[in-house]
């Protein structure tokens, strides 16, 4: 079980002491209650509690793709460089426009990477094409296919196919040198490579990844290769947390099956902590007789066991536990295996995001129709595996996958969304809008 010491460039603020202390982060939480805990105040409770982890490393721009900025990056240049031509037409005087058609004098071509060197005088224009730097004379790019009679020596431009100004891109109009092209905690992605690589910018700072150990508790889980004992099943859970964590961009440390036994839970969670900036477990966190790891967690650091106003989820517990002087965030998921995934998605994601330094947005919800009527009660958050479908005529709905117990994974596997049921949300009947989050986003 133990695992190989952490290198000394893993020391991070996840270690140092916290303050302040769970208990009074817990105090400025209004009508704050461990036994029914909302799941806006228990992510309230979070993100108070989280430090981020200060580690950073240069990356080439390709390898630095999904990591966290770990500075703002400031243009060096304008980009665009120059004025240029959106168009492949003729560049012209837009004093030249009249109310009738006029004709001009071609006195040159400008190719994108190609300059125009001569002058444009009144009367005259210039062939440009796409990306050409706009001649500082002209003000104006006519489409080639508005005009008339082009040929090498002049070409005619019929009246009202252009107002002054048109189809010209300005100098630094993307970018401007000196401003802010990223911000610090940015996630980069494809466009942010592409937007780097225009500024000529070959290495960025971004977080070192986050060390994540996880485990799973309990004495009737088998892993794959085992023989499957009366009453015993195979451990799902280290399986999706592992999906999730790499989909999150972390190290991930798998600790494998701990029995629900105090010593082997207790070395567990020590070498966890001296080695892995967060930890996360499932299973054992209820109040059933075997669940020992709520004592030892206790015992190790700063912990809160809550039961959650949510379905599925309900308990969890959340902290920061230490060993030889290095320490771990600890998120105790519920056992089964739908809970860990909501309860993974709706408090672990946003902590650990910030943990590596990044800005997350809320997860996106989107708002579509439900084709049937759904039970819910007031008072708790529930998260309801749906399939999100579009029809013939391009109208979208959605509906639950069935049974939505909290041990169902097949449904969460058959499911592309959940629909979210809002804390004060009561019934929902067919036709009604609800919210959804997608569980696949494009970028
Ligand atoms: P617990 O929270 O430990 O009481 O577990 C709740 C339920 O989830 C029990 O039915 C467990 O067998 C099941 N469970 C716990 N951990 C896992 C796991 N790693 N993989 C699959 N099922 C699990
Ligand atoms: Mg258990």
């Amino acid at each position: 079980m133990r695992l190989p010491e952490k290198e000394s460039s893993f020391m991070s603020t996840a270690q140092q002491p916290l303050h302040p202390s769970l208990d009074q982060i817990a105090s400025c939480v209004s009508g704050y209650d461990p036994d029914a805990l909302p799941v806006a105040s228990a992510q309230q409770v979070i993100r108070s509690f989280i430090r981020p982890v200060d580690s950073v490393e240069k990356l080439a721009i390709r390898a630095a793709l999904d990591r966290v900025l770990a500075a703002d990056i400031i243009s060096p240049i304008n980009v665009p460089a120059h004025d240029n031509s959106a168009m492949d037409g003729y560049a012209i005087r837009s004093a030249d426009l009249d109310d009738k058609d006029v004709s001009l004098q071609v006195v040159g071509t400008a190719y994108a990477g190609r300059a125009f060197s001569g002058d444009v005088g009144p009367g005259q224009c210039l062939r440009i094409m796409t990306g050409a730097i706009m001649p500082p004379a002209c003000d104006t790019v006519v489409p080639q296919e508005f005009t008339r009679d082009g040929n090498a020596q002049s070409v005619t431009i019929p009246a009202g196919v252009v107002r002054a100004g048109d189809n010209r891109r300005f100098a630094g109009e993307d970018l401007a040198a000196g401003s802010i092209a990223l911000a610090k905690g940015k996630i980069l992605r494809p466009a942010d490579l592409g937007l780097l690589a225009s500024l000529g910018i070959a290495e960025v700072p971004v977080q070192r990844r986050l060390r994540v150990a996880f485990f799973s508790t309990g004495d009737e889980l088998r892993s794959i290769g085992e023989a499957l004992d009366e009453g015993c099943v195979y451990d799902s859970n280290r399986y999706t947390l592992y999906g999730m964590l790499r989909r999150l961009g972390c190290d991930i440390v798998d600790m494998g099956v701990v029995r629900d036994e105090p010593q082997a839970l207790e070395e567990a969670f020590r070498s966890a902590a001296e080695n892995a900036d967060a930890i996360i477990t499932s299973g054992g966190v209820s109040v059933g007789a075997a669940d020992y790891t709520r004592h030892m967690m206790a015992k190790l650091g700063d912990v809160c066991f809550w039961k959650i106003g949510m379905r599925p989820g309900r308990p969890m517990a959340f902290g920061h536990i230490s060993s030889g002087g290095r320490g771990a965030y600890l998120f105790g998921l519920p056992g089964n295996p739908v809970a860990v995934m909501v309860t993974f998605y709706f408090f672990a994601r946003e902590a650990l995001l910030h943990m590596m330094g990044a800005s997350p947005a809320p997860l996106p919800l989107m708002s579509v129709v439900s084709s049937s009527a759904i039970r819910k009660k007031p008072g708790r958050t529930e998260y309801q595996r749906a399939i999100l479908s579009t029809a013939a005529d391009g109208s979208r709905s959605v509906s639950i996958t069935g049974a939505q117990g909290s041990g169902i994974l097949r449904s969460m596997s058959e499911a592309n969304c959940m629909v979210v049921l809002h804390h004060e949300q009561g019934q929902v009947a067919a036709g009604d809008m609800v919210d959804v989050i997608l569980f696949e986003g494009l970028l």
